[in-house]
């Protein structure tokens, strides 16, 4: 009740009221959201290409709004971090994505990691360390089983703190990838610095790459130079067979994308993996 106070006062003192009436409306709606369970999580296949199976999926928020239907997750989060909400939602999707990667896990279904993307208001927190350990221990999840995605800029917002945290959260056994790589400001000089398992090569490296000579470049020493230092390479939005196959060519671990599979449904990303495991 306290924090909706505040947020009327800002209302009345805002030389926008317009903007702010319509974002006291979305912020109220996002409140209830999280109580209502209008919230759920698609997953997006990762194909391994060494292995040729379905390896991995990253979860991705939808929401369901009862009046308006379904609200892209651009359309909330950057207000859920303005207002703080990210924190419980953020959660939530921690706390369900490890609840979903046990069910498999007991299934014994392929899938060897699920991916959460960590907003940089959540990476900035400081119980992130233990919110993520109480999400793997409530759901008994072994931490190999669970990847936190971190946007670049999110990395860069103060470098060494970064380093801190990613160490804490390695610690506790879980994998790390850069997301959106490519994107941000960062010196390739961090890389070294950061004890990550992987690079998500952005998708507008990946998106036109045939008929783009610069980005064949740019994916193809990129591939190189994480493989150099250790580290895995996935390629993002993959939405068309010339792309998987250039991909394919320069060495590329694992392909996310349309061409792949779209986000959907934990059942029927089961489906996919059991009919996989049958063949
Ligand atoms: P992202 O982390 O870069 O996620 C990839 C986005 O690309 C997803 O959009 C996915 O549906 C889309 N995508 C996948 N394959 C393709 C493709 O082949 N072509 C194209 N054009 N797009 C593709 P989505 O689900 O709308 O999510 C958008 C962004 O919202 C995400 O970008 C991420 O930054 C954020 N987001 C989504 N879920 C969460 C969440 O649970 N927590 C936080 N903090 N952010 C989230
Ligand atoms: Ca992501
Ligand atoms: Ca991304
Ligand atoms: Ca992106």
């Amino acid at each position: 009740a306290k924090n909706q106070k505040s947020s009327s006062y800002q209302v009345f003192h805002d030389s926008m009221p317009v903007i702010s009436g319509a974002q006291l409306t979305m912020e109220t709606w996002l409140r209830y959201a999280l109580e209502r369970g209008e919230f759920e999580l698609h997953y997006q296949p990762q194909l391994g290409l060494r292995s040729g199976c379905l390896e991995g999926a990253e979860a991705l928020i939808r929401w369901r709004h009862p009046q308006q239907g379904f609200i892209p997750p651009l359309d909330f989060i950057p207000l859920a971090e303005e207002t703080g909400l990210i924190l419980p939602i953020g959660q939530w999707v921690l706390e369900t994505a490890c609840q979903q990667a046990r069910q498999w896990q007991v299934k014994k279904l392929s899938l060897s990691h699920v991916a959460v993307n960590l907003s940089s208001v959540q990476f900035n927190q400081p119980d992130l360390i233990d919110c993520v350990a109480q999400a793997l221990a409530t759901n008994d999840l072994h931490p190999s089983q669970l990847e936190l995605e971190v946007t670049e800029t999110a990395l860069m917002q103060d470098a060494a703190q970064a380093v801190e945290t990613l160490n804490q959260l390695k610690a506790l056994g879980i994998r790390l990838s850069v997301d959106d790589f490519g994107t941000g400001y960062s010196s390739l000089s961090y890389l070294k610095h950061l004890p990550i398992d992987t690079l998500k090569i952005d998708n507008c490296f990946v998106r036109g790459v045939t008929q783009d000579t610069k980005n064949q470049i740019i994916l193809q020493s990129t591939i190189e130079m994480a493989h150099r230092l250790g580290l895995s390479i996935v390629a993002e939005g993959v939405e068309t067979e010339p792309e998987k196959t250039l991909l394919v060519q320069y060495h590329c671990d694992f392909l996310q994308g349309y061409w792949i599979g779209r986000p959907m449904p934990a059942a029927a990303l089961e489906d996919c993996l059991t009919g996989q495991d049958k063949v």
